[in-house]
């Protein structure tokens, strides 16, 4: 079969598929990046209603990619986290948890105290991604176009798109999201089920200013998080809203008119910043987890979400995706400069070592988080309102879990630390 010749083809130009084919062409990679959806349209202000906390390592790598002065405008720092329990009333728990930005300061570039991450709208993430993508020489993007057909063998894989085109590369990433079609295909499994929950996702203005803390209320229908948001252009104080529900009640809540919906938000957020309102469209995500079995197969690598899925109930899916992105780029980087084939097995099996851990211990914690909160058995929220207040005089553990949330556990790609691989 004739066609164009690639090192990385990568399927899916999300969040995980347009940060991966800019890596990897800033490194030299000849890349090509294949949508369903025109580009531009995913950058549209109706196309993701959603914020990303983006961790404090993961900013690392969008300033190594000189992403970040793109987007550092429209960032608002995550200063502190605070966690309380709430009963069906919205009333928090007196006992409660909270992070501070300077727990983990000595780990920090310069020792200094670094905000654990900054919450930046999608859509300002994605615009930001194309635009560095368009004038990145080693990729060519080919939107909107689907694959139908990956013929994979051990010395190449094919792409055949529905346009009719075909593309050759020597290795292919699924970045497809988690129902890519490509891990089925593979016959790779999949540990995965739904959460009956719903995220309804919505900006809130408030009276008073957040001061870069960042709320997780643990509800009986699950988390509600108040996430810190830069202040309008005309000044207006703003917080980007994650509330999972189980999902029938959510459904109702997102059919009612505009008081009913802002007196059951209003009774959930409660009053710490005052006056609350709900701004602009809500929208709606269904939550479950995926984890495939392996991240790589002949010629095949799983990136992102199409590897893993997990709740938002941390917001760290994408942070994951992201040091999916920083280990994949390093172990292709240095097979490409010995001369080694990028697709060989052996490279795609160190990059599957390498993310395997990290991946399943946050895809388990979330897990097992979202199934202790999000209920209001009352012997499990004793143990765990006392869980939070434990862990809140306990230095150490707070600490442990400020590098977990800042990303600066484990054996770090160069890109994660700010370095180009
Ligand atoms: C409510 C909510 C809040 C969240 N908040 C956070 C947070 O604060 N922090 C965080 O780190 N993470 C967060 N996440 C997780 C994060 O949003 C996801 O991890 C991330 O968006 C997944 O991106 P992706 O590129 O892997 O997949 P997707 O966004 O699903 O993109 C897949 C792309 O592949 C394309 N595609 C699929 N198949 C084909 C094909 N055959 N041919 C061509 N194109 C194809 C699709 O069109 C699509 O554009 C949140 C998630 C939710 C639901």
């Amino acid at each position: 079969m004739q066609g164009d010749r690639f090192d990385l083809a990568v399927v899916g130009a999300g969040l995980n598929g347009s940060l991966l084919a800019l890596a990897a062409g800033e490194a030299g990679l000849d890349t090509v990046l294949v949508d369903r959806v025109p580009l531009r349209s995913l950058t549209e202000a109706g196309f993701d209603g959603r914020t990303t906390a983006i961790a404090y390592t993961s900013q690392r790598l969008f300033a190594a990619l000189d992403i970040w002065p793109e987007v550092a405008d429209k960032a608002e720092p995550i200063l502190d986290i605070r966690i309380s329990d709430a009963g069906h009333d919205g009333r928090p728990s007196p006992l409660f948890l909270h992070f501070d930005h300077r727990e983990a300061a000595s780990e920090t570039d310069g020792g200094g105290a670094a905000p654990m991450g900054w919450i930046v709208e999608n859509r300002f993430l994605r615009a930001a991604l194309l635009r560095r993508l368009v004038s990145c020489p080693h990729v060519e993007l080919v939107a909107p176009d689907e694959v139908v057909e990956t013929k994979r063998d051990p010395s190449r894989a094919e792409l055949v798109l529905k346009s009719g085109r075909q593309l050759t590369a020597r290795l292919v990433a699924s970045a497809e999201g988690r129902f890519g079609a490509m891990r089925e295909e593979a016959g790779i499994g999949a540990r995965a089920w739904s959460y009956d929950q719903i995220a309804i996702v919505l900006v809130a203005r408030h009276e008073r200013p957040h001061r870069g803390v960042a709320q997780e209320k643990f509800l009986p229908g699950g988390p509600f998080a108040i996430l810190p948001m830069r202040d309008s252009e005309s000044g207006e104080h703003r917080s980007s809203i994650v509330w999972s529900e189980g999902a029938d009640l959510a459904r109702r809540l997102l059919e009612l008119d505009a008081p009913r919906f802002q007196a059951e938000f209003q009774r959930r957020f409660g009053d710490y910043l005052g006056k609350v309102e709900p701004v602009g469209p809500r929208w709606w995500y269904p939550l479950g987890l995926v984890h495939a079995e392996r991240y790589v197969d002949t010629r095949l690598v799983l990136v992102g979400d199409a590897a893993h899925g997990i709740h938002p109930i941390a917001g760290q899916g994408y942070n994951l995706g992201v040091r999916d992105i920083a280990a994949l780029v390093e172990v292709l980087v240095e097979s490409k400069r010995l001369g080694l084939d990028v697709g060989a097995a052996d490279t795609l099996e160190r990059y599957a070592q390498w993310r395997r851990a990290d991946n399943f211990a946050m895809v388990a914690a979330t897990d097992l988080l979202n199934r202790l909160f999000s209920n209001d058995i009352k012997p499990i929220r004793l143990a765990r309102d006392i869980g939070l207040a434990a862990v809140h005089r306990v230095p150490p553990l707070r600490r442990f879990f400020v590098r977990h949330a800042m990303g600066l556990v484990g054996d770090l790609p160069k890109l994660i630390r700010g370095e180009r691989p």
